[in-house]
């Protein structure tokens, strides 16, 4: 495996970062995924300007793109895949508690690995857990992960992939990894990124595409949508065929398969929408 760190294609096994540094030590970075198929990301203008985004707001300086799109490149030439998850991870330099690398600046890692398609269908939990809306980190893709793979786990064991989050004031937030869309009246809703979720590049491309609604919806609406769906980077749009206990009849129903076909054709036509 090659990747890309700080200015050059190395060996994974070559390629080193302090434990000193903020990024590690502290989960102080930001970080995007994309897909790429057979070597070409998509939504790549997207990825970069949330990246920007994300390092502003978390206080670190702003990405040398040109940089990025070079190591994107070259790591996606380097290991060719059919599918691949592109993970572009952009930590440390001078921290806020100060621990910094000496001056060295924020690390740009680059790195691609296989992907695989997701079931049409997924189950998902809701946690007892809050996203916090008034957190310096909403809305921003920051490596500060580790609550997410704590909900996913929990997930997991309960024989899900996906785990649901309220915020403080009980509205329906985000998944774990995802950005969750539901069905009421007929009608397509998804919370807006106020709500304290991410706000995730597949959730913009399947508002902008299918008109859905951005709407603050209380967290119990899980229990009583008609349909739910997800939607991510490497889910695309995910039909959710059971909530906790409560299975949803004939997943994906018809506004969720309406919403899947879309986000498929556009995303063929345009591979940076
Ligand atoms: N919400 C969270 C917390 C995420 O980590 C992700 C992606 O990993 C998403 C939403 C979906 O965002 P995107 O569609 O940009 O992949």
């Amino acid at each position: 495996m090659r990747i890309w760190l700080d200015g050059a294609l190395r060996d994974a096994d070559d390629a080193k970062v302090s434990v000193l540094d903020p990024g590690p030590a502290l989960g102080y970075g930001v970080f995007e995924t994309l897909k790429a198929e057979h070597g070409t990301p998509f939504a790549l203008t997207r990825h970069l300007e949330r990246l920007t985004r994300s390092a502003r707001g978390v206080g670190l300086p702003d990405p040398d793109l040109d940089e990025v799109r070079r190591a994107c490149a070259a790591v996606l030439e380097a290991n060719p895949m059919p599918l691949g998850r592109l993970r572009i991870t952009y930590t440390g330099g001078l921290s806020p508690l100060g621990s910094d690398r000496g001056g060295t600046g924020p690390t740009l890692v680059a790195a691609v690995g296989a992907a695989t398609r997701r079931p049409d269908t997924t189950a998902v939990i809701t946690v007892p857990w809050v996203r916090n809306e008034r957190s310096p980190l909403t809305g921003l893709k920051s490596t500060s992960y580790a609550e997410n793979v704590v909900a996913l786990a929990r997930a997991n064991r309960a024989g899900a992939s996906e785990a649901l989050f309220a915020n403080t004031v009980g509205q329906l937030c985000e998944g774990a990894v995802s950005n969750v869309f539901v069905v009421l009246d007929g009608e397509l809703h998804t919370p807006p990124v106020a709500s304290g979720c991410l706000a995730g590049i597949t959730r913009a491309l399947a508002l902008e595409w299918t008109g859905a609604h951005e709407t603050d919806l209380p967290f119990d609406v899980l229990e009583r949508s008609e349909e739910v769906f997800l939607t991510s980077t490497l889910r695309d749009v995910q039909a959710v065929h059971r909530v906790d206990g409560r299975t949803l009849a004939a997943a994906p129903g018809p506004v969720t398969a309406n919403a899947m076909r879309v986000f498929e054709e556009r995303a063929a036509s345009d591979i940076d929408p």
